[in-house]
């Protein structure tokens, strides 16, 4: 069996590499030549951990990456659309999806044989057969159920843990049109032996990646809100969680008096919001798509005005310290909207430095991974440390806002210096007596 995947992303890539690794023959396709050049070289073009490695030893082997998409699904058997679903202020963007089903259509029409197109881009219900199927039915020039057969398998890996999550899923979701749909789906994923796999109708598919990242935003919104309650009334947020969460029914206790923590529970801590490329545009995309379907969504509404305003208290609580911003020297710890990803689309970081830098503020910043995509997006207005420590010389406040893991060593760092700065934790990621001076979200 052999894989296209149409547009080599976050999403495609680390698909395409890890199927590789799997032992399905992939060939990743992009329109961006440089990108393409960059992992044809072996080299990853985003940061993912253990993603270099793969790609290293699964290239021209196993794994091949093209511009050439026609000449990618002519030699396949299934093409895997990956490209981007951005959200366009109102509604899910669908432009890339359109193009792309236009391409495989023509592509198809000079292919013999049966061919499966699948969507992995989170899509709202409804796309895969409205916008990606008549187009592929428009210029292929051939039927749906006969020629070709169409899925959608939403993908539930995480930035940061991408690889992991795509060699060892939870779950496997796979919407198909019919039977043999089904079957080419269940076939390309074979490999994942012992791994669930839901057999769905291509719309619940759809349905189901975003119901889950709604989820997991309204546990954070939800988890927020209640930090800032506990913070106004001079209640620890934290402390609130803990016994909220060591409820058996969230932290089941097993025969030996072990409990078991599981990973979601994270999603119950205190913080300056939730970023990156998929919640804020998921959870606004499917706002549009429920209202379109007289669904008003009262909650979801609120889980993104909560979010929305939660970076602003990272500066009430500078401002609980500093009446005005101008010429305080800042040490913004964490670019990337969470650990392990150079990715910064939506980081509640850019817009807390872009207030600081508003009120005048001297901002140094310090990124283990993500200062390339940092330095251009804030375009000189911002130094950048080249380590930790240094980061964190000469400034009146340090304001963590992603949770790497070097930056618990602060308190250890600043130890040393004789005037400490007031440290200000956007993640409640390090002991608030730690250190001389603390403000934190949801203390
Ligand atoms: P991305 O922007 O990183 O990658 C999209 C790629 O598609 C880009 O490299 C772009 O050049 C390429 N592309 C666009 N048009 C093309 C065309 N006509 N032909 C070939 N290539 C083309 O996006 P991403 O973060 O990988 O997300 C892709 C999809 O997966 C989105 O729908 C997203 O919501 C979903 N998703 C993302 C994540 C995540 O963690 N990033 C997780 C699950 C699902």
């Amino acid at each position: 069996m052999k894989v296209s995947v149409i547009g080599s992303g976050y999403v495609g890539l680390v698909s395409g590499v890890c199927l590789a690794e799997k032992g399905v023959d992939v060939i990743c396709v992009d329109l961006d030549e440089d990108k393409i050049k960059v992992i044809n070289q072996g080299k990853s073009p985003i940061y993912e951990k253990g993603l270099d490695e793969l790609l290293a030893k699964n290239i021209k082997n196993k794994f091949h990456a093209t511009t050439d998409l026609e000449q990618a699904v002519i030699n396949s058997d299934v093409s895997i659309i990956t490209v981007g679903t951005p959200f366009d202020g109102n509604k899910i963007d669908l432009q890339y999806i359109e193009e792309v089903s236009n391409q495989i259509g023509k592509a198809l029409f000079k292919k013999e044989g049966y061919h499966l197109v699948v969507v992995k881009s989170t899509v709202v219900p409804g796309t895969t057969e409205n916008v990606v199927l008549p187009r592929i039915e428009k210029y292929s020039r051939k039927r749906l159920g006969i020629d070709f057969g169409l899925g959608m398998n939403p993908e539930f890996l995480r930035e940061g843990e991408a690889v992991l999550d795509f060699m060892f899923p939870d779950r496997i979701v796979l919407g198909g049109y019919d039977t043999k749909s089904h079957e080419v789906l269940a076939e390309i994923y074979s490999v994942f032996e012992g791994v669930d796999k839901l057999f769905v109708d291509i719309k619940s598919a759809e349905l189901t990646k975003y119901t889950a990242n709604c989820l997991l935003a309204t546990l954070i919104s939800f988890s927020n809100e209640i930090a800032n309650v506990a913070a106004s009334i001079g209640v620890d947020a934290k402390e609130v969680m803990h016994g909220v969460y060591m409820d058996k029914r969230f932290t089941p206790i097993l025969e030996d008096n072990q409990r078991i923590y599981p990973s979601f529970i994270s999603y119950l801590d205190a913080g300056c919001g939730f970023g990156g490329s998929c919640f804020p545009k998921d959870v606004k995309a499917f706002i549009s798509f429920a209202n379109k379907t007289n669904n008003p969504t009262r909650l979801l509404n609120a889980v993104i005005d909560i979010n929305d305003a939660q970076p602003l208290k990272i500066i009430d609580l500078i401002k609980r310290h500093y009446s005005s911003l101008r010429g305080i020297k800042i040490a913004v710890l964490g670019i990337a909207f969470k650990p392990g990803t150079n990715d910064i689309r939506e980081s509640p970081s850019l817009k807390i430095t872009d207030i600081l830098l508003r009120e005048k503020a001297v901002v140094k910043a310090f990124d283990p991974v993500a200062e390339p995509a940092a330095i251009s997006y804030f375009s000189g207005k911002v130094k950048f440390a080249k380590t930790l420590a240094d980061a964190l010389v000469d400034v009146q406040v340090v304001v963590i806002l992603t949770r790497w893991d070097e930056f618990k060593q602060v308190p250890e760092l600043i130890s040393g210096i004789h005037n400490a700065p007031l440290i200000v934790d956007g993640r409640r990621m390090i002991d608030k007596f730690s250190v001389p001076m603390y403000e934190g979200i949801g203390l």
